[in-house]
């Protein structure tokens, strides 16, 4: 998407749906007008390994306001994510909610006293690129599939959530060691301190 900054010479298409009229707010600082409106996500809103569905619903809050310079909008947005979980790659699903709010300047033409602001395009205002930063912002880096999820198992890459917590691989301990570890273990129960095992069934067992 290009960035909609806008520039006189773009005119926003009223029947967007990120696209709000102004119209019926009075030009009179203090006066305000809220609505819900439930609109289709747009593209590209997957930069990592989540992301929000294109054409999935995003429940929007919206609070315009008029202010002396301009129309404040105040946005609480809903929104599904979808991806797959950081350690063990399962599907994840999830909610987010955000919060904007970002100050849309009257076109004045007298020059562009705050260059990295939103400007009125006559009546309306564009939410797409307020809305589409805060919940690129929002998403999560990392997302897990649950809080605890143990992963993958490093030697065979078995869902370990899955494959339980006897998941593990004898066969990754030397076979030099493995008499030794069957007398320890044995030593273990009879209550001898095994110092040598506890080691090697660290690297043995994640
Ligand atoms: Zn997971
Ligand atoms: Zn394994």
């Amino acid at each position: 998407m290009p960035n909609s900054r806008r520039t006189p010479a773009a005119r926003l298409d009223p029947r967007g749906p990120l696209v709000l009229d102004t119209r019926t707010l009075p030009r009179r600082p203090g006066s305000a007008r809220t609505e819900t409106r439930t609109v289709r996500a747009p593209a590209d809103l997957h930069p990592g390994l989540a992301g929000i569905p294109e054409g999935s619903d995003l429940r929007l809050d919206v609070t315009l306001e008029s202010v002396t310079e301009g129309v404040l909008a105040t946005v609480t947005a809903v929104a599904p994510v979808t991806g797959e979980c950081a350690r063990c790659l399962e599907p994840v699903a999830q909610t987010i909610e955000v919060r904007c709010q970002e100050l849309f300047s009257y076109e004045q033409g007298a020059g562009d006293a705050d260059e990295d602001g939103y400007a009125l395009d006559g009546d309306l205002l564009d939410l797409e690129p307020v809305l589409r930063d805060a919940l690129v912002l929002a998403l999560p880096l990392a997302p897990l599939c649950r809080q605890d999820c143990p992963g993958l198992c490093a030697e065979c890459g078995a869902l370990l959530a899955r494959a339980g917590s006897e998941h593990g691989h004898d066969s990754a301990i030397d076979p030099r060691w493995a008499g030794l570890r069957q007398r320890m273990t044995h030593g273990e129960q009879a209550g001898q301190p095994a110092p040598e095992i506890r080691e090697e069934s660290g690297r043995g067992r994640p």
